[in-house]
């Protein structure tokens, strides 16, 4: 599966988040929820990720963690508990992320992890995730793909 988003603005990106974060809260497969963010710096992966929080009805400001790589949100839905926001842009090996207790977080199927530069693990991205890819377009302009994994 893929699909083509354009966003002209912050605004509109934060609203696609939204909205996609709703669609996932309506849609009940039971399943695991894995999204990799990737594309270029200001490419819109943190602002995506803002509207998502809050479409998940997250009240806490998400931001870009400068050293840290990983954080928790809690989540009051009776499927999902916590959104892990985990950040790769300083990991050097992927291996790093398992130390953070990766695989633990992504085999809860109550928690969502959305991981922004996931093309950086990729190795440890199972089948059945989703991937955003952010592209700069113009300065307010950002073409955004979403991409199911096979598996
Ligand atoms: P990343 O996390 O990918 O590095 P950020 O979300 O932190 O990117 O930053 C995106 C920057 O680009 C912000 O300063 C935002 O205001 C700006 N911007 C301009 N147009 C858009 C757009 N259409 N979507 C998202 N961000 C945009
Ligand atoms: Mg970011």
């Amino acid at each position: 599966m893929r699909k083509k988003y354009l966003t002209k603005g912050p605004a509109q990106t934060k609203k696609l988040g939204e909205i996609l974060a709703k669609e996932i809260l309506k849609a009940n497969p039971g399943k695991r929820l894995i999204i990799g963010l990737e594309g270029d710096l200001g490419g819109g992966k943190t602002t995506f990720l803002q509207g998502f929080a809050q479409g998940l009805g997250i009240k806490e400001k998400v931001s870009s963690p400068t050293f840290v790589i990983l954080r928790k949100f809690r989540i009051k839905n009776p499927r999902f508990k916590n959104l892990y926001h985990i950040d790769c842009y300083r990991i050097q090996k992927p291996k790093e992320i398992l130390d953070l207790g990766f695989k633990e977080i992504i085999s809860d199927h109550q928690n969502i992890a959305v991981i922004e530069w996931a093309d950086k693990i990729k190795n440890f991205l199972p089948g059945g995730s989703l991937i955003l890819k952010f592209q700069f377009v113009d300065k307010n302009s950002r073409e955004i793909w979403l991409i199911k994994r096979k598996g």
